[in-house]
């Protein structure tokens, strides 16, 4: 692309940084940020720099949160002694959107995947082992998307938790082997929390 200004290019160089966003894109985006008023673009990047600079893990479940102990933690009415296993925030807002789940969540923060150099110390799973050893939790949901990385990580984890006496299950599989669970329907992904299955059962097949 050949641009008539370095200030633009520049722009456009960046915006197409973002996943998804080709350099024809980026450029639209950019010209449109051009044609609204320049507050709008003051508000994007306060924004930006605001998620960047101020947003936090909570630290008992490592999701996104704004404060140290995130709302879902912090509410006394769930029960702690059921811990949700979920790569990231993706899946505590489709689960938490489904009404279903009173437990708590544990967000690993990714899945093992050996192709992309993420192994189990580059994930919360210590963190998780932890709380198991500690008696925190009574019963341990794995719901990781069925993809080759979810079960290597749910197996994983499996094996290390084997010798603490908890429950530990796997949501059922209304939700089709691959798919990831922000795509699930709520009443599908709803309905597999409740009927979740033992997790020996899972991997019996
Ligand atoms: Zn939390």
């Amino acid at each position: 692309m050949d641009f008539s200004s370095k200030i633009l290019e520049n722009a456009v160089n960046e915006v197409s940084r973002l996943p998804g966003i080709g350099k024809r894109t980026a450029l639209r985006l950019v010209l449109h940020l051009l044609k609204q008023p320049k507050e709008n673009t003051a508000y994007l990047s306060e924004a930006l720099l605001h998620l960047r600079n101020d947003v936090k893990n909570c630290q008992k479940c490592f999701n996104i949160s704004d404060t140290d102990i995130c709302d879902i933690c912090n509410n006394v009415k769930r029960n702690p002694e059921i811990v949700c296993v979920v790569e990231d925030i993706r899946d505590v807002m489709a689960i938490e959107s489904t009404s279903q789940f009173n437990g708590l969540y544990h967000v690993l923060g990714g899945k093992i995947s050996p192709i992309e150099g993420i192994g189990p110390q580059n994930l919360q799973i210590d963190s998780l082992i932890k709380k198991i050893a500690n008696n925190e939790i009574k019963e341990l949901i794995f719901a990781l998307s069925s993809t080759m990385e979810g079960d290597t990580t749910n197996f994983y984890i499996f094996k290390q938790i084997e010798k603490y006496n908890i429950t530990t299950s796997t949501i059922a599989r209304g939700i089709a082997v691959g798919d990831e669970l922000e795509y699930a329907d709520e009443v599908t992904l709803g309905r597999s929390i409740v009927n979740r299955i033992p997790f020996e059962q899972s991997i019996s097949r």
